[in-house]
């Protein structure tokens, strides 16, 4: 089951379909997709789809990011082996976070704005996890399953110089507006299978920069959550990214292609949709 919000920004209505089916409207069940509609309404939209209480939707409108008002974005940085070596860093013995303010969020298809005096706008291609149930001092990896509603696309914007060269922490580079494309829709959990075996690509331009698959994360989904539970609670609506594979701007030899106004990024992960994103100046 897919859930999404199609229409203009801060229009947008809820709708819902089968893996690969129709959408349909979702109002008869809830006026939007927010963090308690994660908690409480999952069960009586499968339900409803189910019965065939749900009005048919045609697609024209844009698809917003998929919830509305994320609680929280912790990511997790250098998840992938092969990541890890292109910026020169040692592999984490332990998940390296930081977190994202979850206003950055925007949709899919939306503009993300390059910052005004950047020259290293980067792009990384992940896996979102999103919390469905409350997790907090998880024993196990199959806790922390049962904590995940679903998954979703993810672009972890980032800007290098500000996240490597400014002093502090990684947060300046990582929360500059628009920089989180997220969607087009969520995939509940039941209907991904195995959250380790998904493909993600992702290209600038037309040429292919980022082509990996979540099995070669160092620390898997389920590990993650059990992790970020000894540290923080996690509650439904919060979003986890979960890394980026090999292949991003600041791994490529120089000059490095950053991002520059007018570039088209397309970003895919089996199963879990398509974003293609114009950079623009802010
Ligand atoms: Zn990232």
């Amino acid at each position: 089951m897919r859930i999404a919000r199609h229409g203009r920004p801060g229009m947008e209505r809820p709708i819902i379909s089968r893996a690969d089916g129709d959408w349909y409207d979702l109002t008869p069940v809830t006026p939007d997709i927010t963090p308690d509609f994660l908690h409480d309404g999952l069960d009586l939209a499968r339900a409803a789809l189910a019965a065939g209480r749900l009005p048919a939707v045609q697609l024209s409108a844009r698809f917003g990011p998929p919830l509305r008002r994320p609680g929280k974005v912790v990511c997790v940085g250098l998840n992938y082996r092969d990541h890890a070596e292109e910026t020169g860093a040692a592999l984490p013995l332990e998940p390296v976070i930081f977190m994202k303010a979850p206003d950055t969020v925007v949709g899919p298809d939306d503009d993300v704005l390059i910052p005004r005096g950047s020259a290293k706008t980067d792009w990384e291609v992940e896996l979102a996890v999103v919390i469905g149930r409350t997790a907090r001092y998880l024993d196990s990896e199959a806790e922390a399953h049962a904590c995940i509603a679903g998954y979703a696309v993810s672009h972890d914007v980032s800007e290098r110089e500000f996240q490597l060269e400014r002093g502090g922490q990684w947060d300046k580079g990582k929360s500059c507006e628009t920089f989180n494309p997220f969607g087009p829709w969520i995939t509940t959990a039941d209907a991904v299978g195995d959250p380790q075996a998904l493909s993600l690509r992702l290209s600038v331009n037309g040429t292919v920069r980022q082509h990996g698959s979540t099995a070669n994360m160092i620390f898997g989904v389920a590990e993650i959550v059990r992790y970020l539970s000894r540290y923080m609670v996690l509650y439904p609506g919060d979003v986890i990214n979960t890394g980026t594979p090999a292949g991003v701007a600041l791994g490529a030899p120089d000059p490095k292609p950053y991002l520059r106004p007018g570039d088209i990024v397309d970003l895919a992960i089996d199963g879990l949709g398509h974003q293609r994103q114009l950079f623009r100046e802010a």
